[in-house]
């Protein structure tokens, strides 16, 4: 949901009427992706949508999901056509209350032909009738939605949406829902945000969930199954719900113990970040064999696998700081992962310290002796590791090193300033990794160039600083491991996200 300058209504009628004379002809197709380097099928160009309307109705037994989505948009150029990103299959598109013609291509492209062409700046309501099973859909080589043994989860990254809903699929594109899933009676749906209501008739039950705040696609979320759910709220006011599959078995007692801690989490962050940017929280735990987590907004997606070795509040800690740096303010384009997973590993490093588990200093250390030189981890540059390496383990460990190393090159009282002020600067919106950097640097008042490009973008081991500086891994000592070294490293091996 980007922001624009809105036309003043008067003005607006003089435009359009000058616009008049501009032929059809004007009108072409938007772009099939959205123009992310990394990703060039991801999103569409055309048109920026602010709401997703999704009405459905899931069968747990046959994973077969129909509905209807309906996409409040406006177009940001003269089209004769647009595409969304989906996978399933429709059966009817209206646009602006017109039906529509409409042909897949590609991966996951549904093309869009309204009757008659659409001009720069127009609202564009576009509904879509839709059913399919979506765990019989794969793209670009995986599949997003997880069936577990009572229904299923759509939770992925860098893509997940095109398994349950038609969208623009890109970060760049925020927007509110209101998701609305009927599932047959004793069978819980749980999605984003604020549970509104639910109503039962005839056997089935209807789930309302409201996100009123913008969010990515891919972190919108639908799990359906058996659930417990547990309700309160923080310290803060902010109303939580989360949610345990009932068949967690014997990571039941762990998953619990470290997701009712969610509350008390995100308050203990928010004095590192600012104050909790959504009005809704929580977690919930599908009974699925996939093993990483996810920052799903207002509510992370955890792998029963995250607490196979007893609680872990290290991976909430992960969940939650994504909830300001990725969710709050969301990448840019793909290659900017870095602002999201250097800076939750960070939080990690940050609770270990809070916990008395070693400090962020020390796991710094630590991670930068453990990897000599010729290890294939320098290799993958965390500014820009390209597709391919975007959730390498380096990403997260040597982008928290090169977080700990800023927070060194600036100060305790300029890099904490950084850490708050950051989410605040592009609330809501989308920023780059060159973007953090200047921001660093009008904060820090310091040139930080070479900084970033030593440890951000240089495919070696950055050498340690010079003796005295406070350093990282001086080569003279073999640092101790910190207490939170397993446990932290233990849960990128399931790989959260
Ligand atoms: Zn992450």
């Amino acid at each position: 949901m980007h922001r624009r300058i809105i036309v003043p209504g008067a003005l607006g009628a003089a435009s359009l009427m000058l616009a008049i004379p501009a032929s059809a002809a004007a009108h072409s197709p938007g772009a099939p992706g959205i123009g992310d380097p990394d990703y060039p099928a991801y999103g569409n160009g055309g048109y920026d949508v602010s709401h997703y309307d999704l009405r459905l109705k899931y069968q747990p037994a046959t994973d077969r999901l129909e509905g209807t989505a309906t996409i409040l948009a406006r177009t940001t150029e003269d089209l004769s056509r647009f595409n969304l990103d989906f996978l399933l299959d429709v059966g009817e598109v209206r646009v602006n209350g017109a039906e529509a013609s409409f042909t897949t291509s590609g991966e996951q492209e549904l093309e869009v032909t309204p009757r008659k062409p659409l001009d720069k700046g127009a609202p564009l309501t576009v509904v879509v009738r839709y059913s399919g099973v979506p765990s019989s859909k794969q793209a670009f080589g995986f599949t997003s939605w997880h069936r577990t043994l009572d229904g299923g989860v759509a939770a992925n990254e860098p893509e997940a949406a095109a398994w349950w809903f038609p969208s623009n699929d890109h970060p760049l594109d925020k927007a509110t829902y209101d998701v609305s899933v009927q599932v047959p009676d004793g069978t819980q749906a749980i999605s984003n945000g604020t549970l509104q209501s639910t109503s039962s008739r005839l056997g089935w039950t209807r789930w309302n969930w409201r996100s009123d705040q913008p969010q990515a696609t891919y972190l919108a979320t639908l799990a359906v199954g058996k659930f417990d759910l547990t309700t309160g709220t923080t310290e803060g006011g902010i109303p939580v719900v989360n949610a345990y599959s009932r068949d967690l078995g014997a990571n039941d007692g762990a998953a619990r113990a470290s997701i009712e801690r969610t509350g008390e989490v995100a308050d203990w962050l928010s004095e590192y970040f600012g104050p909790y940017p959504f009005d809704a929280l929580g977690g919930y735990v599908p009974n699925t064999t996939t093993g990483y987590a996810l920052e799903t907004q207002t509510r992370p997606f955890y792998s029963p696998r995250q607490f196979a070795n007893g609680s872990n509040v290290s991976v909430v800690v992960h969940e939650l700081a994504h909830q300001w740096y990725g969710d709050l303010v969301s990448v840019r384009g793909w290659k900017d992962i870095w602002i999201n997973e250097g800076f939750a590993r960070y939080a990690q490093w940050l609770w270990s310290e809070h916990e008395g588990e070693g400090t962020a200093q020390e796991l710094a250390d630590y991670t930068y002796a453990s990897h000599p030189a010729d290890d294939p981890f320098w290799t993958v540059r965390p500014g820009d590791p390209g597709p391919e390496n975007q959730f390498d383990g380096a990403v997260y460990d040597r982008g928290a090193l090169a977080v700990q190393a800023l927070r060194n090159e600036v100060g305790d009282e300029d890099f904490f300033a950084i850490l708050k002020g950051w989410p605040a600067k592009y609330a809501h919106g989308n920023a780059s990794v060159a973007d953090f950097q200047r921001y660093a640097e009008e904060v820090s008042r310091r040139p930080l160039a070479a900084l970033f490009d030593t440890w951000l973008f240089q495919p070696s081991k950055p050498d340690a600083p010079a003796a005295g500086a406070r350093s990282l891994g001086k080569p003279s000592e073999a640092p101790a491991q910190p207490r939170s070294w397993r446990r932290i490293a233990a849960t990128n091996d399931v790989h959260e996200h």
